[in-house]
């Protein structure tokens, strides 16, 4: 391909509303284009990265047994109401009707089809496991679309689903996507790291991310650094310790204090010359069922990810300043466990192990001092619910865990029997028995992975694709396009490379060579060969190494090979 005709419209100019590394290249490298808030073109270079990554997971997955299809995007309501998703999906799912007023929706994943599917073709235990899958765009209407691609509303999302007669063999299913997904972001050239995860909305029990580490990722992993522990979980997962009471202190009279002015933790705990780590931090929460005050120690947060499992509800939500007022009595700030009603009361197990602790007293400018948990107050519940932070003891080894923050690329579920049950798809067993699909899913973010593969390989003068899943491997820059001979050799490198199947295109633009080699810095090509008259007065052309920065001499004779030995040692097979 020639660059003069290449769609590839650079920019010198960081786009405003760009917050993230990976978007900002991406625009500026002329890879994609906003339609709508998250909704992109992807231009020429970026589909062909695209086509790399589904190239690599088609490997992959039909390795492991997987066999591809194509579903419909536009979903019928009544498959995603017998799954009971269609309330509780809520806003991010985009619905439509059609011409007679029939509901419909955008596909953001597709359980319910493909259960629907395999449900009306597959009824022999004979015929599992199954495993099928697609790549295609998924519609989410999310509360944030931002960083580019890497939270659309419509993305690209390679979806498998696993079938088996039991659980055993949903173990073996999910074992096979584990080792395909580890397969398919170590072949895109990515860090990454496979952690435990909460499985959300979507329901069932085992779960694991796979995380490709950026700074700019939105989700924080807590790990254990220690040798032989390979524990990792997404925060929102992480388990605590459970901690043992230091005993020593004894129990004290619960007394009122007035701690006037004083609302947030550290305010009251250096007004008492306390550590938060004494108080009891209340936040009253609304659910579709109740109203909630969850407590945690006043050193710690809230994981709300944690609070609404352990409650089982469909929403959860930071009450209002009214609802707290109405069920305090107080304004925001005082809320605290004792003689608290009409509320369901859960705490954290370290707020259980507190001796004469400081909460609020449900009344303004006052808290109480010397609060025994058991004693001064009952919680309803007594749960895991806080945020595991760094330096927290691991759940396995008990060494001290680590923090770093992640792009989550893809994610495997066991879900079981939920879609099969609610839908009515059984098959029958051995024995003539009609029994439920034990299904998994596992989906991989693709348009996601090609951002995240900018995150993390670029520098300051632009992209430096992974030879994997670059949009080109070479890119031949004749300094001066007004020389016959610069031309000549470049043309002739440039077709000779071609003919041995390496990816090349040529910069035959009449512009400086400063621009080129520039855009050929931010595009991320990972060689370069530069074809000046200095180099070819003893018969050489530069070889330019993008990630390293570093060039060396070559015969035109020797170019090929040359640049078949860099890709080599770059990683690069066919
Ligand atoms: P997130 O927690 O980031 O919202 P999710 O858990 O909802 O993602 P899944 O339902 O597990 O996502 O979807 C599978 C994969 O699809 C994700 O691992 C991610 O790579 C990708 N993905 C999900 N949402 C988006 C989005 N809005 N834009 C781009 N890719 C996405
Ligand atoms: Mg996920």
């Amino acid at each position: 391909m020639r660059v003069s005709q290449l769609l590839v419209p650079t920019l010198r100019e960081v786009p405003a509303e760009a917050e993230v590394v990976s978007h900002q290249l991406l625009m500026r490298a002329g890879f994609i284009r906003k339609a709508a808030a998250g909704i992109y073109t992807l231009l020429p270079l970026a589909w062909r990265v695209v086509h790399k990554i589904e190239r690599i997971i088609r490997e992959e997955m039909d390795k492991q047994g997987g066999q591809e299809i194509l579903m419909p995007i536009m979903q019928p309501a009544e498959l995603w109401q017998e799954s009971g998703r269609w309330d509780v999906y809520g806003p991010e799912l985009f619905r439509l009707k059609d011409r007679h007023g029939r509901d419909f929706c955008l596909g953001p994943t597709h359980e319910e089809i493909i259960t629907d599917l395999v449900k009306g073709e597959v009824n022999s235990y004979k015929q599992l496991p199954l495993l099928l899958y697609q790549i295609q765009n998924k519609y989410r209407d999310e509360r944030r679309p931002r960083f580019g691609l890497m939270r659309g509303r419509e993305f690209i999302m390679k979806d498998l689903y696993s079938f088996d007669k039991d659980e055993a063999g949903l173990d073996i299913s999910y074992r096979k996507m584990f080792e395909a997904y580890t397969n398919v972001f170590r072949r895109c050239g990515l860090q990454f790291r496979p952690v435990v995860a909460d499985s959300g909305a979507i329901g069932g029990s085992d779960t694991h991310e796979f995380m490709v580490l950026a700074e700019s990722g939105e989700a924080t992993i807590v790990y254990c650094d220690n040798e032989g522990c390979d524990y990792a979980a997404n925060e929102e997962r992480a388990e605590s310790v459970t901690p043992v009471a230091s005993p020593g202190e004894a129990p004290a009279k619960l007394q009122k204090v007035v701690t006037l002015g004083c609302r947030t933790i550290n305010e009251v705990a250096s007004f008492l010359n306390i550590s938060p780590q004494k108080m009891i931090k209340t936040i009253i929460y609304s659910t579709d069922k109740e109203t909630v005050a969850a407590m945690v120690r006043g050193d710690r947060e809230v994981n709300e990810v944690k609070l609404y499992n352990a409650l089982g509800c469909i929403r959860l939500d930071m009450a209002d300043d009214e609802t707290v007022a109405r069920i305090t009595g107080a304004s925001p700030g005082y809320a605290g466990p004792v003689d608290l009603e009409g509320v369901r009361l859960v705490a954290d197990h370290e707020v259980m192990a507190l001796i004469n602790a400081v909460c609020g007293a449900n009344e303004d400018d006052h808290h109480l001092v010397n609060v025994n948990p058991g004693r001064d107050f009952r919680p309803h519940l007594v749960a895991d619910i806080r945020l595991v932070k760094a330096g927290d003891p691991c759940p396995v080894c008990g060494a001290s865990l680590r923090e770093v923050k992640g792009i989550e690329v893809g994610q495997i579920f066991k879900l079981g029997d939920k879609y099969s049950k609610a839908l009515g798809a059984t098959f029958l067993d051995e024995n003539g028995q009609a029994r439920p699909f034990i299904m998994g899913c596992y989906g991989i973010g693709v348009t996601r992975t090609m951002a995240a593969a900018v995150e993390q390989n670029h520098d300051d003068r632009g992209i430096i694709w992974p030879v994997q899943i670059a949009p080109y491997h070479v890119i031949v820059v004749p300094i001066s396009t007004k020389d016959e001979e610069q031309v000549a050799v470049a043309e002739q490198i440039y077709r000779r490379l071609n003919e041995a199947g390496i990816e090349t295109v040529i910069d035959d633009r009449p512009d400086r060579a400063g621009v080129k080699f520039k855009d050929a810095d931010l595009v991320g090509y990972p060689l370069r060969i530069n074809v000046g008259s200095r180099g070819l007065a003893t018969g050489e052309v530069e070889l330019y190494l993008r990630r390293e920065g570093s060039i060396t001499m070559v015969p035109v004779e020797g170019v090929v090979e040359a640049v078949q030995n860099a890709l080599k040692t770059m990683g690069y097979t066919t």
